[in-house]
């Protein structure tokens, strides 16, 4: 597997999650910055030839060593390098939010699908157990079924120049970065898709968040009657996943950070060891590969979010209920 984009997230989460894999291991790595070519390399035995650059991106494809290509570059950066990954023959992981539209991310599936090849996305907390007890005790309706979804994450962000508030890089705010979460908790905790969304933004500090959304607060509503409320933020933390049911409640709380998920329900507190979901989650996108199925987390999961993130993006400008095609 070949990491592309050394930053934060590839270099303190990705690369030492894949030295526990039992099934991948990290074999190239793609750098503008040489410096980081000269740690990667030592720190984790990468030969010369197996190290690319934005330019030399594509020539990757003569390289047999490297059959999983893991885009963890900006946002906005997404859809070109998977497309090229994908035209390089190679199976590509793509860090969440997929894209920063519909448009792009139905062109990667279709790049994908045309050189035969699989996409999955960073969708990490559908392999942390405290997750995925959240997911059966909704969609099995162990309390019953459920009713109201309190599902929220943000952050304070800090230096006002990075490629987070960049509206081109980042494709947009909170909302993209870190609401995807909460989208994403909504869903599988009720195992159903929105119908419509209503949203509402705040914004108070207008010069750092100039391009992208600093605070948005949206609620769904979802074909069964179960409601879903969520905000997000860079402007403070809150990091949390409630449901309510008919007969009894759980909850997440932290609930999608990666320093361990804690978690109760209305009978007691859960029980599940914290372990490294992305070393489940490199895993099992090796085991899609070989058994050739879908991945859990495939592109198409990865369409559904932004559709409604599109949607919730207008319901806040219009101030209509937008419906969610
Ligand atoms: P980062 O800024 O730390 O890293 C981005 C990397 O991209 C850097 O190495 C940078 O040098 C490189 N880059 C290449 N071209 C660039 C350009 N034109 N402008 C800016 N940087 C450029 O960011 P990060 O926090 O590592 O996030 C990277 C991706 O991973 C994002 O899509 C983010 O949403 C995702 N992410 C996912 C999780 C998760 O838990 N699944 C956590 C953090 C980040």
């Amino acid at each position: 597997m070949a990491l592309v984009g050394l930053g934060y997230y590839a270099t303190n989460q990705l690369a030492p999650a894949l030295q526990q894999a039992q099934r991948c291991r990290l074999t190239g790595i793609v750098t503008g910055t040489p410096a980081k070519a000269d740690a990667w390399s030592q720190q984790y035995a990468i030969p010369r030839s197996h190290i690319y650059n934005y330019e030399t991106f594509d020539q990757i494809a003569e390289n047999p060593d490297i059959d999983i290509v893991y885009i963890v570059l900006p946002n906005g950066m997404h859809a070109e390098y998977t497309i090229r990954a994908a035209q390089a023959g190679k199976h590509v992981l793509c860090e969440k939010p997929m894209a920063v539209s519909v448009q792009e991310c139905e062109a990667m599936i279709a790049a994908c699908r045309e050189a035969g090849v699989k996409l999955s996305i960073g969708y990490r907390l559908h392999f942390e157990p405290h997750n995925r007890e959240a997911m059966r005790l909704g969609q099995g309706q162990v309390f019953g079924a459920v009713k109201v979804v309190e599902a929220s994450f943000g952050f304070r962000i800090g230096n006002p120049d990075q490629w987070r508030l960049d509206k081109e890089l980042a494709g947009g705010g909170a909302l993209m970065d870190v609401g995807i979460y909460a989208i994403q908790a909504a869903r599988y905790v009720t195992g159903e898709e929105p119908l419509s969304v209503t949203a509402q933004e705040a914004k108070t500090d207008p010069v750092k968040f100039r391009e992208v959304d600093e605070t948005l607060f949206w609620q769904l509503e979802f074909p069964s009657g179960a409601v879903a409320a969520s905000t997000t933020t860079y402007a403070a933390n809150v990091e949390r996943l409630f449901a309510t049911c008919e007969r009894g409640w759980f909850e997440l709380g932290p609930a999608y950070g990666y320093d361990g998920q804690r978690g109760r329900t209305s009978q007691g507190p859960m029980d599940f060891p914290i372990i490294t979901e992305q070393t489940l989650q490199m895993d099992d996108f090796v085991d899609c590969i070989v058994n050739d199925r879908p991945s859990e987390v495939s592109g198409e999961e990865g369409l559904r979010d932004m559709k409604i993130i599109e949607a919730i993006y207008r319901a806040a400008e219009t101030g209509d209920k937008v419906m969610i095609a």
